[in-house]
């Protein structure tokens, strides 16, 4: 008989004060807090139901293993500076047509970030272009992938500012411990020539390196204009496709076409959109 005081707990085959405390002190040792706190509960049940230890034991690391995940996945997804939760299955495929399912189904393997393949997604407004760049950056960031968002113009300040500060060589290598950039918008603003310069940089740095997701409403034909150069332009689309998925999306804009669907299919009463 089990003669320790746990009153809570009186069998004998429950944990005694001195077990829990050192399952208390090992789990924070080994930096493993679930463990810590699911022992106890896991082993009732394993009691009742009559686990084996080995059954127990991959219970207890599995959770651990599950949180630990999951903890990695909130952080990369916070560091990603995402501008909006946007995720892949929320994008209605029927509206999209023109996004290949089976090409979307291989970005979506991941299988393009291991091998630092870009992917280049271009069309005019509201097709779709952010929604799917943020979706396959937060299935990165479930895969593992550290990522990194940001607009064209956004990353042009970053490195504008880099630049001036002497330490854009640096800060180009430090940018390789995310295995995918995401450059949204890039033809919105034009950049001028310092700022196309550093963006060549930045593409040419990464190329096979690293992943780069670029969402543009220009076709190549007109990135000369904003670049401002098409023999810089040239060179960088010349680098972004050698490995790249490039889709090509087309339609009206979501924003608009859901607003017709509302009105032509008589929308709850007091619905605004
Ligand atoms: P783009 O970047 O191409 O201009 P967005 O990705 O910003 O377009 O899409 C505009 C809005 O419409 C966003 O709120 C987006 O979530 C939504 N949207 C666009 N296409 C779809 C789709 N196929 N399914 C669900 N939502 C969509
Ligand atoms: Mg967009």
């Amino acid at each position: 008989m089990n003669s320790e005081i746990n009153t809570a707990a009186p069998e004998s085959t429950t944990a005694g004060a001195s077990t829990a405390s050192t399952l208390a002190y090992l789990s924070r040792v080994l930096k493993t807090p679930t463990i810590g706190r699911v022992w106890e509960s896991l082993a009732a049940s394993a009691r009742q139901d009559g686990w084996s230890h080995e059954e127990y034991l991959a219970a207890v690391l599995q959770r651990q293993v599950a949180d630990r995940e999951a903890s990695g996945t909130r952080l990369r997804i916070a560091g990603a500076h995402f501008p909006a939760v946007k995720t892949l299955e929320d994008f209605n495929l029927d509206h999209q047509p023109s996004l290949r399912r089976d090409v979307l189904a291989h970005l979506q393997t991941m299988t393009f970030i291991a091998k630092a393949e870009n992917v280049i997604l271009l069309g005019p407004p509201g097709v779709g272009k952010t929604h799917l760049g943020i979706g396959l950056g937060i299935a990165a960031c479930q895969a593992g992938y550290p990522v990194a968002f940001d607009t064209a113009t956004g990353w042009a300040a970053r490195l504008t500012t880099a630049h001036a500060e002497g330490r854009l060589e640096h800060d180009l290598k430090r940018l390789r411990r995310y295995k995918l950039l995401i450059i949204d918008e890039v033809g919105y603003l034009p950049f001028d020539a310092d700022q196309a310069n550093l963006f060549f940089q930045l593409v040419a740095h990464r190329y096979e390196q690293g992943s780069i997701l670029i969402t543009s409403n220009m076709p190549f034909g007109r990135w000369g204009e904003i670049f401002n150069d098409d023999i810089v332009a040239g060179a960088m689309i010349d680098r972004l496709v050698h490995h790249a998925e490039v889709l090509a999306l087309s339609g009206d804009s979501y924003r608009t076409r859901s607003r017709r669907e509302l009105l032509t299919t008589s929308p709850e009463p007091g619905e605004h959109h």
